[in-house]
């Protein structure tokens, strides 16, 4: 578990001297929990005191990047059992598993079907992260030639699953600059594999018959000094597979226990879509740090996407947009304007409806911090005030040759208010965005 500000200051000469800019030793202890000072600052701090903090400053599970530089992936680096307790940091890297058996044409299709699956939400890119490259063919050359396509083909990082080294070495060596993951050690083939590993700096994945094995195959490693790993916790069935992602993950954050402080791979298993789909949400919601997938099509990656992303969204930070004031279409100086709030969501909710009336419109985006409209009005953050202030802030009496603002119809108890507060007519739009496109085409504001 990670450390206290008590624990910190116990090992902290206590003289509270001053020298490192702190008034006491434990408010240096606070600074340095709270990441805003170096343990440097204290020229007085032990050796003994500087390794057991350095040690036991390590997050419970090790951060991992791989992939290539412009599609790195984070894996692990989590701190809590439950997002609520902080928040999770690095979302489920999605794979999905491609075979070096596949004909030229079917590769070339996979990996072009893998590429489309893209999509835009609330403003952010989502997508795949990995291909998960199946040596089937058992041939090296062939599994080396695959491998780079892959790469070449998706722009993507790979996971190498292979049971055979030379395979192994040969495909590290096509794909080495994107960090590839190396699948995967066991007992049998440890010092081989280790070995790749560290002579490429390269993550390897380890997989024994069960959990038990599998993390005193990790306390071995980890004797050796290699620490770039990631555990395989698949079984038979979904439920055993949850089973052992659960444990490991109580094991890491609340016992400490370093064999298990890795970022953790599953695959699924089933073989009708559907549960295959929902075995993949239960290893996104818990805790998967990597979900090796078949399935392919756009719909059903877009269900678990958009599941990953609200797991994965700082539940302390709501997605926003900037505030400020939008052009949607080409409005003029007779065009509407209306008010909302910087919750991501409600703006990619909002805009597209007014995109979709086809009239030019402005919309002005209030600091709300990243409130929705009822939520911030009940929480007096999209009030009279702040709606005026967001008008001055953009000069928008310049843009325009009306002074009628639309306001949110959830929100229409502000319009007296907000006509006293900024001199403009308030015209209350509807409640549902759904409603804007009909609302806009039969307005007349002039
Ligand atoms: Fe304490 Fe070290 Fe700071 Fe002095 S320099 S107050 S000993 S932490």
């Amino acid at each position: 578990m990670a450390l206290s500000a008590l624990d910190i200051y116990k090992l902290l000469p206590k003289t509270n001297c001053k020298k490192c800019g702190s008034p006491t030793c434990l408010a240096f202890a606070l600074r340095l929990l709270a990441k805003k000072a170096s343990l440097e600052e204290c020229p007085d701090v032990s050796e003994e005191a500087r390794r057991a903090l350095a040690q036991a400053s390590e997050p419970p599970i090790r951060t991992l990047v791989v992939g290539p530089e412009n599609k790195r992936v984070e894996l692990g680096g989590e701190i809590v059992l439950f997002r609520h307790e902080k928040t999770f940091y690095h979302h489920t890297a999605i794979a999905i598993s491609v075979s070096d058996n596949l004909s030229e044409t079917q590769l070339k299709e996979r990996l072009a079907k893998i590429k489309a699956i893209k999509f835009e939400r609330v403003g952010q890119q989502l997508g795949i992260n990995l291909v998960a490259l199946s040596n089937e063919s058992k041939d090296v050359r062939k599994f080396s030639q695959v491998a780079k396509t892959c790469v070449s083909e998706t722009g993507l990082g790979i996971i190498l699953i292979s049971d055979n080294s030379s395979c192994l070495e040969g495909a590290v060596k096509e794909t080495q600059p994107v960090k590839p993951i190396i699948y995967a050690a066991g007992e049998s083939n440890l010092d081989k594999l280790l070995g790749l590993a560290q002579t490429h700096n390269l993550a390897l994945v380890l997989k024994s018959e069960n959990l038990e094995a599998t993390l005193k195959i990790s306390e071995q490693v980890i004797g050796k000094g290699y620490k770039d790993l990631i555990l395989d916790v698949s079984a038979g069935n979904s439920s055993q597979a949850l089973q052992n992602l659960t444990i490991l993950r109580r094991l890491s954050i609340i016992k400490n226990f370093r064999p298990a402080g890795f970022p953790v791979i599953c695959f699924t298993h089933a073989k009708d879509k559907n549960l295959e789909v929902l075995e993949a949400a239960t290893y996104t919601a818990k805790y998967a740090s990597i979900a090796v997938v078949n399935f392919i099509d756009l719909e059903s990656h877009l269900s678990l996407l958009t599941l990953r992303q609200n797991i994965y969204t700082d539940p302390q930070k709501p997605v926003t947009v900037e505030p400020k004031l939008y052009e949607i279409g080409s409005p003029g100086k007779d065009s509407p304007l209306l008010v909302t709030t910087n919750f991501s969501l409600t703006f990619y909710t909002v805009s597209p409806e007014i995109e979709h009336s086809k009239v030019p419109a402005y919309l002005l985006i209030a600091d709300t911090e990243g409130m929705s409209v009822l939520t911030a009005w009940a929480a007096e953050k999209f009030t009279a005030e702040t709606i005026a202030k967001a008008m001055k802030a953009v000069n928008v009496e310049t843009k325009l040759n009306h002074k009628k603002i639309i306001i949110p119809g959830y929100v229409a108890v502000l319009s007296g208010k907000l006509e006293d507060e900024s001199g403009w007519q308030v015209v209350v739009g509807p409640k549902e965005a759904s409603g804007i496109p009909k609302f806009l085409k039969q307005l007349v504001l002039v």
